[in-house]
């Protein structure tokens, strides 16, 4: 499937597992935490926010396992999915929160989001520059909030939504 502005299909790196996107992220974040790090074997964590009916899994979902994360530097639990398969890290969300946050490694081809929230900054790579633009004010991770579809008009000055177009 040939991706289009208001679609994207993923998927895990052995194709079991395959997804379509509906429309554009709400945010498009990174994080920098060390769960994080371990989750994506990475450097740092790009993550896509939808909500869970524009995240479709149109098929392995019989691989998809979850690891319940409670040892995280927010204290919140977050829930962990991956292909049982391939070890391919494919999403997470807050126990407390509906929103699926995309892996954005597992997206197929090319996308131009521009992260616009980075949380956990202090933990980050020294060979990592800022990412997010705007520049966010570094902020202590435990100022951050993650804004609600609902509330994002959030006063920590930064984090600014993606804005459909
Ligand atoms: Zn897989
Ligand atoms: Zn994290």
């Amino acid at each position: 499937m040939t991706p289009s502005p208001d679609q994207w299909s993923g998927g895990c790196l052995c194709k079991s597992v395959r997804y379509t996107l509906r429309g554009q992220p709400t945010y498009f974040a990174i994080c920098h935490c060390s769960n994080c790090k371990k989750f994506s074997g990475s450097a740092f964590m790009d993550v896509a926010f939808y909500r869970p009916e524009d995240y479709i899994i149109n098929s392995g979902k019989e691989y998809m396992k979850q690891y319940i994360d409670r040892e995280t530097g927010s204290g919140l639990t977050v829930i962990r999915t991956f292909c049982s398969n391939c070890g391919s890290s494919l999403s997470l969300k807050m126990e407390t929160d509906e929103r699926i946050l995309v892996n954005g490694g597992t997206i197929d081809g090319k996308f131009d989001w521009i992260p616009t929230m980075e949380i956990f900054v202090e933990n980050r790579r020294k060979f990592v520059p800022i990412l997010c633009r705007p520049v966010p004010e570094v902020v202590d991770a435990n100022e951050v909030v993650i804004p609600t579809p609902e509330d994002s008009s959030t006063s920590t000055g930064h984090v600014s939504p993606i804005r459909p177009s």
